[in-house]
């Protein structure tokens, strides 16, 4: 069994317990890949960084909706993305998104980073990780009236099962993450019962929301099997099964390579 982790933040490691500890303990418990996910411009070198060092790390680049401040230096900003895309090295754009759950950034800048970064997708043929907390008619609003990249990605699903209908029209992927295990997340286990099986990621978004099991703690890669567990009871399906299907749909939905598989015991 091997798993994907399709989105966590690797770049909050810290010297107490570094990225190379997350990698090694993710990997004692079979999770190989990783979506190293920026949230502003300058994450986004420190995730290509890393990314240079461990090939089983694939950066994005992108401004998360609650990171583009005030908005005053937002055309600069955006510019910037825009000779980012130029690297090579990104398999996705984001994230971005729209957030009503916290308002420091206006709803009018936050739509202004949003559709950029949906059209910056666009040109440059990248997937995109979109990040949506309270915001669902918004999100789909704008990606209906602008367009929606090719491949999109709802990361951390937790709306309600009626506002995830309309999304899986459009063809989205959906991740899950350990909030699929509390307790009181009933509404995002009935959505995970409606995403079609080709379109099921799973993710940790580390250093957040650890599951159940770890609750309290800082999330890391490591603690996948927890999520996967709960995704394969609520789908009445096989651990291993749902391992290799998530594994599949993640390396489609980002276009990665089946096969760029780490195979870290080898020697040569
Ligand atoms: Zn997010
Ligand atoms: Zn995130």
């Amino acid at each position: 069994m091997k798993l994907f982790d399709s989105h966590c933040h690797l770049t909050w490691a810290d010297d107490q317990y570094p990225v190379e500890e997350w990698l090694q303990q993710a990997h004692a418990n079979q999770v190989e890949q990783f979506i190293c996910v920026a949230v502003d411009e300058k994450n986004a070198l420190e995730c290509k960084a890393l990314a240079d060092i461990f090939p089983q790390v694939h950066p994005t680049f992108g401004i998360h909706p609650n990171d583009l401040g005030d908005g005053s230096e937002l055309a600069a900003r955006l510019q910037t993305l825009n000779s980012l895309a130029k690297e090579t090295s990104w398999v996705a754009v984001g994230e971005t998104g729209m957030d009503f759950f916290r308002e420091h950034t206006t709803r009018e800048v936050q739509e202004e980073g949003f559709t950029f970064q949906l059209e910056l997708a666009k040109e440059w043929d990248l997937s995109t990780v979109i990040h949506c907390r309270d915001a669902a008619d918004a999100t789909l609003a704008i990606l209906k009236n602008h367009g929606n990249p090719e491949r999109c990605i709802m990361h951390c699903w937790s709306g309600s099962p009626d506002e995830l209908k309309p999304f899986l029209d459009l063809g989205v992927w959906v991740s899950f993450a350990g909030n699929l295990t509390y307790p009181k997340s009933d509404a995002i286990r009935q959505s995970a019962q409606l995403v079609p099986e080709h379109r099921l990621l799973l993710e940790t978004d580390a250093p957040f929301l650890a599951p159940q099991p770890k609750r309290g703690k800082r999330n890391e890669p490591a603690f996948l099997p927890h999520t996967l567990q709960a995704l394969a009871e609520i789908r009445k399906m096989s651990p291993i099964d749902l391992a290799e299907i998530t594994y599949q749909n993640t390396c489609e939905a980002f276009e990665i390579s089946f096969h760029s598989g780490i195979e870290v015991d080898t020697d040569t």
